[in-house]
């Protein structure tokens, strides 16, 4: 990385996102793998990275609709690039899109977006208030978990996203989204009902709506990170 000001922040981020995970050293390998920084940015930005680094939403949101880059370009029915508000405060990232996501080119329709919509509705905001996107735009067939190579294909895109939104606070929903943004291998459990700084960002991870269907006993565990993040963004909280 050239600029000096850019990498001492990211050091910083770095230092910043140790500490509260309690490490004082990543495995290098990891990072390696990954090939990005704690930003998200790839390491070594290849050139289509560094170019959707520098788009209006207009062009990221055709270069992500014709994104051939991984293997999933060849099962999806479309791109599901993101929905909401491009000025929205709070912004919810999940894992990918599933069967319903993948026939709408819509994030969070399905009956695990339904309950998300009625997350949000009980927060005292619309969907339409939020931005909801994926850490990767294409459906996995199967809904097979994403594998590495296609997180890192796909990353820039959701990184150009959150430049642009600039939201106060990011939630991230479910394992794969939280341990793919927070770069760790920290179950779910642990990292739940805590802000961490995402590129200055604060990302409050909590569980899939899709855990919730199977799991409704952990809504009241939702819920209680929903005020956490209504009291950051100085939303009204229900009466205890
Ligand atoms: N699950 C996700 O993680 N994302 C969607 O868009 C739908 C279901």
């Amino acid at each position: 990385m050239k600029d000096p000001v850019r990498k001492r922040k990211i050091l910083k981020q770095v230092a910043a996102t140790e500490k509260s995970f309690g490490v004082d050293a990543w495995p290098r390998k990891k990072w390696a793998d990954l090939g990005r920084g704690l930003d998200g940015a790839p390491a070594v930005l290849t050139p289509a990275a560094s170019a959707v680094a520098a788009m209006s939403w207009e062009d990221l949101e055709k270069q992500a609709k014709s994104c051939t880059q991984c293997r999933l370009n060849t099962t999806r029915t479309n791109v599901v690039f993101g929905d909401g508000s491009r000025t929205a405060e709070l912004m919810f990232v999940g894992e990918a899109p599933g069967a319903d996501e993948d026939e709408q080119g819509l994030p969070f329709v399905g009956r695990a977006g339904q309950l998300l919509t009625k997350i949000i509705e009980a927060m005292g905001l619309k969907r339409s208030d939020v931005y909801i996107a994926n850490c990767l735009k294409c459906r996995p067939p199967d809904n097979r978990p994403p594998q590495p190579d296609e997180i890192d294909l796909c990353n820039p895109f959701l990184l150009r996203q959150v430049e642009l939104i600039k939201p106060k606070v990011i939630c991230a929903l479910g394992k794969h989204a939280a341990q793919t943004l927070l770069r760790t291998d920290t179950p779910i459990s642990q990292l739940r009902g805590k802000f961490f700084d995402y590129q200055g960002t604060k990302l409050m991870p909590t569980y899939h709506p899709a855990y919730l269907l199977r799991n409704p006993a952990e809504k009241v565990t939702v819920w209680k990170d929903c005020q956490l993040i209504m009291k950051e963004l100085g939303l009204p909280l229900p009466p205890k």
